[in-house]
């Protein structure tokens, strides 16, 4: 009987894998088709100063078809298939451009944050991929943020890094993405050239729940690493105006997330730059 029972459920198992492999081969055949299409657009969340002025906004990759699903899964997923270095090249020159009339239109408007996979980083060509949409769009050098996620396929490898120096040295900020929940934090923060750390939204979301102490002490704690380090420090994830006040109190030099706005349209971000409307709440200036 136990072994009915056992081969019952490895056959089960197995159809559920083969479903999996199908829901997978489905899934390619959309994102292949959704590249060439041009289904794969921006979408822009602001980032504010410490006095809750828009400096900057997150490019965030969007997949506009129906039942969609979110980054968090496609961009694995277009990693694996090797399409990332295509589709992150079009959006990086297409939010580079955006980013340049936003500044030309005279808004105010400092940085533009752009999320780079390993795999890009890997890429001889990808210097010179920013260099020219940079030169082509006009949008200063010091105008763009390199997000850099913590992952376990990046590590200190010669040629990355000798990429990473070289868009520094043209002006080009880099940022360490979700810092604290990745693979090897602290070790980022050893070998990786670095102006920017970002605080991933876990921590920041939990000053929201209890206020246990314990939270409170280590997003300090990663505050005063990273300002140790020379670091500038944004927070992720500020969902209230409570917790935004804990965070600028703590130190931190700019904020994002809901409660200042959520990623929206170019179009609607254009709107937004124009008038400006966040909540306002002045802090000190960080000396
Ligand atoms: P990320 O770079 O850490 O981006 C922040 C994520 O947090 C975004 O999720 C954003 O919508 C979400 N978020 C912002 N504020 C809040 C908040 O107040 N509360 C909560 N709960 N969430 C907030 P999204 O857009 O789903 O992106 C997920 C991840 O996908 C990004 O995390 C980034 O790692 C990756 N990603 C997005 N666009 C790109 C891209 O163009 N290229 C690459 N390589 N990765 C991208
Ligand atoms: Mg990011
Ligand atoms: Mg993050
Ligand atoms: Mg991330």
């Amino acid at each position: 009987h136990a072994r009915e029972h056992g081969s019952n459920s490895l056959r089960r198992f197995d159809s559920e894998i083969a479903e999996q492999i199908e829901r997978r081969k489905q899934l390619a055949l959309r994102v292949r088709q959704a590249v060439t299409r041009q289904e794969f657009v921006a979408f822009f969340q602001p980032i504010v100063s410490r006095d809750f002025q828009i400096v900057g906004a997150e490019a965030l990759l969007r997949w506009q078809t129906t039942n969609a699903p979110g980054p968090a899964e496609f961009i694995p997923f277009l990693e694996e298939q090797g399409l990332i270095r295509e589709v992150g090249r079009q959006m990086l020159h297409d939010v580079i451009h955006t980013a340049a009339r936003w500044r030309r239109e005279r808004y105010a408007f400092e940085s533009l944050s752009v999320n780079v996979s390993p795999v890009q980083l890997r890429e001889e060509a990808f210097v010179t991929h920013v260099t020219t949409a940079l030169k082509e769009s006009g949008l200063p050098a010091h105008c763009l943020i390199l997000e850099i996620t913590e992952s376990l396929y990046i590590s200190d490898e010669k040629p990355v890094l000798e990429r990473l120096a070289r868009l520094r040295a043209l002006g080009v900020r880099l940022a360490l993405d979700d810092f604290g929940t990745g693979y090897s934090a602290l070790g980022y923060l050893q070998w990786m050239p670095l102006d920017i750390l970002k605080i991933d939204k876990s921590f920041v979301l939990k000053l929201a729940e209890a206020h246990s102490g314990r939270d409170i002490t280590i997003v300090r704690a990663i505050i005063q690493i990273a300002r140790a380090c020379g670091l500038d420090v944004t927070a992720e994830g500020v969902e209230s105006a409570e917790v935004a006040h804990i965070m600028c109190e703590l130190g931190t030099h700019c904020l994002q997330g809901y409660h200042f706005g959520r990623p929206i349209s170019e179009a609607d971000m254009t709107t937004l730059l124009h008038s400006s409307a966040i909540p306002a709440h002045p802090h000190q200036p960080l000396t």
